[in-house]
């Protein structure tokens, strides 16, 4: 329990920290990126940090640790005569690739994959099958340590981090605003985006209509000392800030996780809207987000245990399809219970 509170607050303490640094122009996109991937992993140490720390910790040493967090560069940087990124196509492959964390957090032994350019992917799997690990290596946040990562053919290794990144866009399961108005908190990231093309990308997220209800608009201030928004809203606007940024490939792990029915639909609404034309990879342990994908990948235990479409996976009736059909009975006990009185 303190151990949470511990996180709660050092949460907060690395969300102003970031915040002040973007605002100072410290922090560039890419880092952004890391920054806020960095909101959700970062943390998996500080928890087990304390859960460990028998008597918690105080605020003091929890600084010290947020600290290190944040000043740890990446080990991950460009190798020598690393090239600037041409505009991709999104193909993306991994090939043979082995990563583990750490000696006791193993998460790839030998997993090879591969994603046509375009295609909308849903990551599955139950939690710590290494889902959300793949963002990671893709973003170049860790380094494997044997095999390829490739976009359209290439080991982006060969390609400078910067590059690499900026054509990726990247939403998470919660989004960090800044203190600047919606323009700035769209615009993020994007350089020279016009007030149209903002306005563009929010109506194409489904936030104009609460934009334009907030008391100065696009003007209005948000984050700590402005306007506060929902988490609905919020994602909104980082689908949004995808939109502006036009990246080729888009990054989705647990978009709607946490939002009430309502909101969730009009969020993957707008997801939807937001992948078309580009290789866009869901992480998701929701497996109903899974039926419209073009390619579903369930991961088991760090491998590839089935892929295909969500029909190829029901009809195979292996471990995709038990998972899907119990998590649809848990979703819908009325039903079940309904056909229960029926037969
Ligand atoms: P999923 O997204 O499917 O829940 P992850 O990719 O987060 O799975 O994790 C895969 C494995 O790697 C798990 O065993 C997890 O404990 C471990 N892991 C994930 N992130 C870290 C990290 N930052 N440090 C150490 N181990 C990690």
């Amino acid at each position: 329990r303190s151990a949470d509170v511990l996180v709660a607050v050092a949460t907060a303490a690395v969300m102003w920290y970031g915040a002040q640094l973007a605002m100072d122009g410290a922090l560039s996109a890419g880092d952004l990126i890391v920054f806020l991937t960095y909101l959700k992993r970062g943390f998996r140490p500080l928890q087990e940090f304390a859960k460990y720390a028998g008597r918690l910790a105080k605020a003091t040493a929890a600084g010290e640790r947020i600290a290190e967090l944040l000043e740890q560069t990446p080990e991950v940087r460009d190798v020598p005569g690393a090239v600037e990124a041409p505009p991709v196509g999104g193909a993306i492959e991994f090939v043979g690739v082995r990563f583990a964390y750490d000696a006791q957090h193993p998460a790839y032994d030998d997993l090879s994959l591969s994603i046509a350019p375009g295609q909308h992917v849903v990551i599955a799997g139950e939690s710590g099958a290494g889902k959300s690990t793949l963002l990671s290596l893709l973003l170049r946040l860790y380094q494997q340590q044997s095999g390829e990562v490739r976009v359209d053919g290439v080991d982006i290794r060969r390609w400078t981090i910067a590059s690499l990144r900026s054509q990726i866009s990247v939403v998470l399961q919660d989004t960090v605003l800044f203190a600047g108005n919606v323009y700035d908190n769209i615009a993020l990231g994007a350089s020279d985006v016009s007030a149209e093309a903002i306005e563009a990308a929010a109506r194409m997220a489904n936030a104009h209509e609460f934009i334009s209800m907030l008391p100065q608009g696009y003007d209005t201030i948000l984050g700590e000392r402005g306007v506060n928004l929902s988490q609905g809203q919020r994602q909104r606007i980082a689908i949004a800030r995808a939109a502006v940024r036009n990246a080729p490939i888009l990054l989705l792990d647990e978009p709607t996780v946490g939002l009430d029915e309502q909101n969730e639909q009009a969020v993957h609404a707008a997801l939807r809207r937001l992948a078309a034309g580009r290789t866009s990879l869901l992480v998701s342990h929701d497996l109903r987000t899974a039926e419209d994908a073009d390619l579903v990948v369930f991961l088991e235990g760090g491998r590839v245990g089935e892929q295909g479409t969500h029909a190829d996976l029901l009809a195979r009736g292996g471990q995709y399809s038990r998972l899907y059909h119990a998590q649809s009975a848990r979703l819908n006990p009325t039903t079940t219970e309904q056909s229960h009185v029926v037969a």
